[in-house]
């Protein structure tokens, strides 16, 4: 298979016992990276193997890895410096840190510290966020909610990935909780909007994609292009408040239903330890512009899961789907981002979209699972239409082969509104 290597072995076993188990998210071959702090607060990047972290920044600062001769990229306990170095440097430090790891050729005694004793962080400066619309299924649900079967997929949809340009300030690790807004309020039979807390907080399915190195303005990319400036993925929950963006999205789109949070994963799974994971979009329904056509496959056969757990009690699975439905990849994205000549940066992050399959329980957000409502799910203790307060809401994701390659968790707990100013 295309852009395998020795790190994707699935014979390979890590002298970290806790990472040959089978069904454990971090084997050998995953090798995501990562920013942890211990007692000091001192933030340091690293990578997850097993139950454990490998810290990087301390490989570095002892020579044991080099990814920049004569500059230190991991000091600053952040991934954009590694990231700006580009897809080779990327490539030669996982396969050092692979031997590094591996039972028959690694070194014992390297800088390990237990998932369990750190708190994570924000892997990355989150330089912009943009939102795609990418999933052909939500776009159909949610227009044939609100403007009928007829005209559920806008015109424009079947021929460019829609996005808009989220905040990048709101952009939070996982375990950070969420604060219920306040915004207008305008129910179909009232004659003037009031100030509130969203009556309709949601959560939207989503991978993230993360750009490793950018464009100059004026130069747009190819999909394979844009392909090689992708370092990689994480699980991305895009918080919405479907009661304020009824109300404000015309004519320029989301602006407040979507500012207040969006969570991602900790752990970045690489563009590279995806490789055999690859497959392609699905069938078009029309011919695309040749700037959006792939040569190549980059879609992720991504299994992704949505738990929700009322609080003081335990979880319930509301939704399972696979991040293979996506109609535009984030290559696609990421290629329609830079045609204008938009210059896309180091961290740059990019949202997929709610990510919801063709099965009713394959549905990436509460707006499709309840059909805006009408139909209560179930959860432990109760029902739900859209969340309440004390909520947490628990995303996974893993692809599952040879081995199974895991992107751990994106967990968010909400919180009641703030009183208003
Ligand atoms: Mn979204």
């Amino acid at each position: 298979m295309k852009g395998l290597n020795a790190t994707h072995d699935p014979a390979r076993r890590s002298w970290v016992d806790s990472a040959n188990v089978p069904g454990a998210d971090f084997p050998i071959q995953n090798l995501p990276w990562g920013v942890c702090s211990e007692g000091d607060g001192t933030r340091r990047v690293g990578v997850a193997i097993g139950d454990r972290i490998l810290d990087v920044t301390a490989l570095e600062a002892d020579g044991v890895v080099e990814p920049a001769p004569g500059r230190r990229v991991f000091g600053d306990g952040i991934l954009n410096p590694f990231m700006a170095l580009g897809p080779a440097a990327w490539s030669e430090t996982r396969a050092a840190l692979a031997d590094l790891l591996d039972a028959e050729t690694g070194e014992r005694g390297l800088p390990l510290v237990a998932q369990a004793d750190v708190q994570m962080h924000l892997p990355i400066f989150v330089r912009s966020y943009t939102d795609f619309y990418a999933s052909r299924e939500h776009a159909t649900n949610v227009g044939t909610m609100f403007r009928g079967a007829e005209n559920a997929l806008p015109p424009n949809w079947l021929h460019m990935p829609i996005g808009y340009n989220g905040r990048a300030s709101t952009v939070v690790v996982s375990g950070t909780p969420i604060r219920r807004p306040l915004g207008q309020l305008k129910g179909p039979e009232e004659d003037a909007p009031r100030l509130g807390p969203s009556q309709k907080l949601d959560i939207e399915l989503e991978l993230g994609a993360i750009v490793g190195f950018g464009n100059p303005m004026g130069q747009p990319v190819t999909t394979a292009q844009a392909w090689e400036m992708i370092f990689g993925f994480v699980l991305l929950n895009d918080w919405s408040a479907r009661d304020v963006q009824v109300w404000e999205y015309q004519p320029l789109g989301p602006f407040q239903a979507k500012a207040f949070g969006t969570t991602i994963s900790p752990w970045v799974v690489t563009r590279e330890a995806l490789a055999p994971f690859l497959v392609p979009t699905p069938e078009r329904a029309l011919p695309l512009l040749p700037y959006l056509e792939e040569r190549a496959a980059y879609n992720l056969d991504l299994l992704l899961e949505v738990d929700l757990a009322p609080e003081g009690q335990g979880a319930t699975t509301l939704s399972q789907t696979n991040a293979r439905h996506l109609y535009y990849s984030a290559a696609q994205q990421l290629a329609h981002h830079a045609m204008s000549g938009c210059a896309m940066e180091t961290g740059d992050l990019l949202g997929s979209g709610t990510i919801s399959g063709a099965a009713p329980d394959s549905r990436g957000s509460l707006l499709e699972m309840t059909w805006n409502g009408r139909d209560p799910v179930e959860v432990q203790g109760g029902t739900r239409t859209f969340l309440q307060d004390g909520d947490t809401v628990t995303l996974r994701g893993w692809c599952e082969g040879a081995y199974r390659l895991g992107f751990g968790v994106c967990a968010g707990t909400i919180l009641p509104a703030p009183e208003a100013p």
